[in-house]
């Protein structure tokens, strides 16, 4: 949806968000909205049309096949009721720095750190959207060392634990910045960088960067290259380049991504939209398996076992509840 409405398609602040979403069928009802706005299209054949079952899947009316509204999405078969999935995501798009998995589950009193976490991470997963359009203009493209946790590693191109990240900022006139990209580089070669630069910025554009000579060469595959000092880029002051994070590497790709998404956002006027997009972007992402989110685990770190049948949250399910200190007798 382009041009999605407050207050009609996403809620405008926290009030109308507890108002709209007070039970699992009304957070359901949002992501069938939200999957299929004009109507149910069967996921299996394409065929646009087909009958509600009496256990919420819908029918397709062309091939028969019955599907769920979460199944094939971020949420399926997820055995965390969906009203905690939505408080998830609204703390996650509102907070200005995101959500850690143990504030989350303090806050509603979660049992299973690991269920917490892999929400988090499924939420993470989401917010890179495949095909999105390079950055133009002018843009200013570093690389620095992020995560870890090793202090007093030497500057420079030093090879250590914490791991080598490629980043374009678009540069405004006649200040500021504009969108971003990271992601975390081999190496600092010449290979490395020139794929970082064609991956994320659109030929044309003029690529600003200091003068390692790795980026030399940005010339002949379509870039205005405008190399200059170190010291020239940190005098203009707001230096993107300092960006700390504590994080383990092994995640940082995806750390990354909730950085640069709430980077690109930085400017939404409201975080019900910031929301909304989230969950547009999970209801049309792959599911993403618990094996897969630990797969990439570096060994020693945190969660091992997959979350026990008894480890689900309990629904944040709110019907109405009539003032019950009035009728205590
Ligand atoms: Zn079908």
């Amino acid at each position: 949806m382009d041009h999605p409405l407050a207050g009609t398609h996403y809620p405008r602040a926290v009030g109308e968000f507890q108002a709209w979403f007070r039970t699992d069928a009304d957070c359901l009802d949002y992501l069938e909205w939200l999957r299929w706005p004009a109507g149910f299209i069967c996921p299996a054949c394409g065929h646009a049309g087909g009958w509600r079952l009496g256990d919420g899947r819908f029918q397709c009316s062309g091939c028969g096949a019955r599907t769920s509204v979460t199944a094939g999405t971020i949420f399926d078969r997820t055995r965390t009721p969906l009203t905690v999935w939505f408080n998830a995501c609204w703390l996650f798009a509102t907070g200005k720095d995101g959500m850690s998995a143990l504030s989350l589950k303090r806050t509603f009193d979660i049992g299973s750190y690991q269920t917490v976490w892999a929400m988090l991470h499924r939420l993470r997963s989401v917010l890179v959207r495949p095909g999105r359009d390079r950055l133009r203009g002018t843009v200013e493209v570093d690389e620095t060392y992020i995560g870890g946790h090793e202090e007093g590693l030497a500057g420079g191109r030093a090879r250590g634990k914490k791991v080598l990240t490629g980043i374009a900022v678009e540069i405004l006139e006649p200040k500021g910045f504009g969108r971003c990209r990271m992601r975390p580089l081999g190496d600092a070669t010449a290979a490395s960088l020139h794929r970082f630069v064609a991956d994320f910025v659109e030929p044309g554009a003029t690529v600003i960067t200091d003068g390692w000579k790795s980026y030399g060469g940005l010339d002949q595959l379509g870039y205005i290259h405008c190399p200059r000092s170190q010291r020239a880029a940190r005098s203009r002051g707001e230096d993107p380049g300092e960006l700390q994070v504590s994080v383990d590497s092994a995640h940082l790709a995806s750390y990354l991504n909730e950085f640069v998404f709430r980077f690109n956002r930085r400017r939404s006027r409201s975080r019900g939209m910031v929301f909304f997009r989230i969950l547009e972007l999970a209801v049309a992402h792959e599911p993403v398996r618990y094996k897969e989110l630990v797969a990439v685990q570096p060994s020693r770190a945190v969660p091992p076992t997959p979350p026990q049948a008894s480890g689900h949250p309990a629904s944040l399910d709110r019907p109405p509840a009539n003032r019950p200190w009035r009728h205590s007798g």
